[in-house]
């Protein structure tokens, strides 16, 4: 489906798909639960879910004529982390707006774990005061006109590089590689379990599987806590993106499943139910996840599975995102372990 795209490398390659059978067990041993590592995808600063939507975007910013990358986040975001690498990886700037997206207790919150990767990478990374919000801000047109005013070229990535005209592209190559790597396997999964909130990584999955027909079997859980605005971003770049590759029908609305069940309380806050999940993946499998993504994302999985959501016997692959350099802003939630 991508073949006429180009592709800049940022990854290893495929990315490993590891049984979980300790969690599985933990779980009842009535379904068998995957990972598939997209957050070991890289030696690009610790690697996660961006570079896969990067390297999509990589030889349209080149082909612009920029020299500087422009993006924005939250003050912990993975994603302007993932910016900040590539920038350095492809030897252009980097400016980054970094909100205020999260309320936060740990004293070191805003110097460790991403930012503080992202700074040692050379961005020029400012903080700003604005909240939370998926949405194209103002902060972030603004910087791309400082950087035109100082006399460089700006090439704009948006927050999570989603509503990029290419952002959905990196997760219908995920899609693919899950196809070819069930051929090895022998046998399909029957669920994919995904976080959602910027949305180009669901949708890709989306666009990618609906192209055998199991697009619904992409169960995105929703860390936004903003959940419609989460899902009409899906439906946007599910639209652009089947259109970019020609998928040749429009996706139901029914294809595109979110459950909101697992943001509580906050973007960016985890709850009592989301560190257990992040305790039992780590004492069960050395699995570490965050308290703002995948945390959620386990925590709606294994909630799922107790329901009987997944029918018995299923396999379901449950795709790590990445996103783990976060959690060294949440020490205080840990001090017990
Ligand atoms: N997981 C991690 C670790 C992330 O950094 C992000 C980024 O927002 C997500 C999940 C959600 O992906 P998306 O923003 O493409 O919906």
């Amino acid at each position: 489906m991508l073949q006429k795209f180009e592709r800049y490398p940022l990854t290893f390659g495929p990315t490993p798909i590891e049984p979980l059978p300790r969690l599985s067990q933990a779980l009842g041993g009535k379904v068998e639960i995957f990972a598939k590592r997209e957050d070991c995808n890289s030696g690009l600063a610790m690697g996660g879910n961006k570079l896969r939507k990067l390297e999509y975007i990589v030889p349209d910013a080149i082909a612009s004529g920029a020299d500087t990358l422009v993006s924005i986040g939250g003050v912990q975001s993975n994603h302007t982390r993932m910016v900040a690498a590539t920038a350095a990886k492809i030897g252009m700037k980097c400016r980054l707006v970094q909100e205020k997206w999260v309320p936060h207790y740990d004293a070191v919150y805003d110097r460790v774990g991403n930012i503080l990767m992202t700074r040692l990478m050379g961005a020029d990374s400012r903080l700003v005061e604005d909240g939370f919000d998926i949405g194209i801000r103002k902060s972030w047109e603004d910087a791309m006109q400082e950087v035109r005013d100082s006399g460089g070229v700006p090439y704009g990535i948006p927050a999570g590089a989603s509503v990029h005209k290419y952002g959905g592209l990196g997760y219908v190559g995920f899609a693919e590689e899950v196809r070819a790597q069930e051929k090895e396997l022998g046998f399909k999964f029957d669920y994919i379990v995904v976080c959602v909130v910027t949305g180009s990584t669901q949708a890709g999955m989306i666009v990618g599987f609906a192209a055998d027909d199991r697009a619904d079997r992409v169960i995105g859980i929703d860390a936004s806590g903003t959940p419609e605005q989460t899902r009409t971003q899906v439906r946007e770049i599910v639209d652009r993106t089947a259109d970019l590759v020609e998928l040749g029908r429009p996706v139901r609305d029914d294809e595109i499943v979110i459950n909101p069940d697992y943001a509580y309380p906050a973007y960016g806050v985890p709850s009592e139910e989301t560190n257990d999940a992040i305790r039992l993946a780590a004492r069960t499998e050395a699995m570490i996840t965050d308290p703002v993504y995948e945390g959620k994302s386990m925590q709606g999985m294994i909630d799922l599975v107790g329901k009987g959501f997944f029918f018995e016997g299923a396999r379901v692959l449950y795709a790590h995102l990445g996103g783990v350099p976060a959690i060294n802003g949440y020490s205080y939630y840990y001090k017990e372990g």
